[in-house]
């Protein structure tokens, strides 16, 4: 790599692709899987597991530092750069004797502080690119500190990956992506380029068009994505994986829209806003009436000596507002967030009128 990570992702017409297998496994299909890659040729930078941080100790725990010469090897034939998953000093140390050209962090990696604080300092001196996968658990900072880390022991080339975060079981995704964070991490961190990971969100490959898709219409950078000669024999995380050939499928079904806008299409838009604006404007109106009255009923509480809240009440309410709300066509999560918010701020106002 003669750029930065950073700048060359900047200078990449969207996506910029991250392909690979998810652990390195034998010699043979490490060059399969990368010649394969390199004849597709819509990969920039490959990724693959050497170390593997598993959930389960009975699981294939990644090949180890004997994979790094066949990846290394394989990487240069095909003339493609190669990124390595680290999660200590030793990791970094080995990767980089191999000519790693690129290192992440992963996402079990990132929710420990010791660990990233670790690297950090093991890195301190170099310019080497690090791309960062967001905790597992959905917390920003956590995320936010971990670059902090990485700037404040000098390194400038970094990138971020969103691969979904951990919840208890869920019937669609492995990881889910809520999204708001990333989006946020855009927002704090706005030189930082965002990479999806839409195998590690969905976990099964026919999600991986709409994830991806998703992220490209987000304005995302680019795809991390994993890729094997033969994704039914793969040692980890084989429900995921893609041939290189599926790889430029997908690629080629995505939509990308242009984040630049015409003139006209801006004019549009503008109109758009404008009535979001009103329609926003109005909407705090009503709020304002819903929670004076709120306070009228605090009153009222008071003077006849009633508690605020009436537990049957508020669950009759609950369910003729979603029934409502079923009807118009607005989802029930999200009615049922924002009919939590208001009647939360309603038994606030309450209990300020009943202790004045
Ligand atoms: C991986 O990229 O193979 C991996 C282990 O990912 P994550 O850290 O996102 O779980
Ligand atoms: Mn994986």
């Amino acid at each position: 790599m003669d750029t930065s990570l950073v700048s060359w992702i900047k200078n990449t017409s969207r996506p910029f692709v991250i392909a690979g297998p998810c652990s390195i496994e034998t010699e043979e299909r490490t060059h399969q899987v990368i010649t394969n890659l390199k004849a597709e040729g819509n990969t920039q930078l490959l990724r693959a597991g050497i170390w593997k941080p598993r959930t389960r100790p009975d699981s294939f725990e990644g090949i180890g530092e004997k994979g790094l010469p066949w990846l290394s090897e394989a990487a240069k034939n095909n003339e493609l750069p190669f990124s390595v998953e680290v999660a200590n000093a030793k990791h970094v140390e080995i990767a980089l004797r191999y000519g790693a050209d690129v290192l992440w962090i992963g996402a079990r990696t990132t929710v420990n502080p010791f660990a990233v604080q670790e690297i950090a300092d093991s890195l301190r001196g170099t310019t080497v690119p690090v791309m960062i996968k967001n905790p597992i658990n959905p917390d920003l900072n956590l995320w936010i500190g971990a670059f902090e880390r990485l700037q404040q022991a000098g390194l400038t080339d970094l990138v971020a990956i969103h691969r979904g975060f951990s919840v208890y079981k869920h019937d669609t995704y492995r990881n889910v992506p809520t999204w708001e964070i990333p989006i946020a991490l855009k927002q704090e961190l706005k030189d930082i380029p965002l990479i999806c990971d839409p195998s590690h969100i969905a976990g099964r490959t026919d999600l991986l068009l709409e994830v991806s898709q998703k992220a490209m219409d987000l304005n995302y950078n680019g795809l991390m994505i994993e890729t094997h000669p033969d994704p039914t024999l793969a040692w980890s995380d084989a429900k995921q994986q893609i041939t290189a050939g599926s790889l430029t499928q997908l690629l080629n079904a995505l939509v990308l829209r242009s984040n630049v806008m015409e003139q006209r299409s801006f004019e549009e838009l503008d109109t758009f806003r404008k009535q979001v604006n009103a329609l926003d404007c109005e909407l705090f109106e009503i709020l304002v009436k819903r929670m004076n009255i709120s306070e009228e009923i605090g009153r009222f509480k008071k003077e006849h000596n009633i508690t605020i809240l009436q537990e049957e009440h508020w669950k009759k309410l609950l369910d003729s507002r979603l029934q409502m709300a079923n009807e118009l066509n607005l989802s029930n999560d999200f009615i049922r967030s924002v009919l939590d918010a208001i009647h939360l701020e309603s038994i606030t106002r309450q209990i300020s009128v009943m202790n004045k």
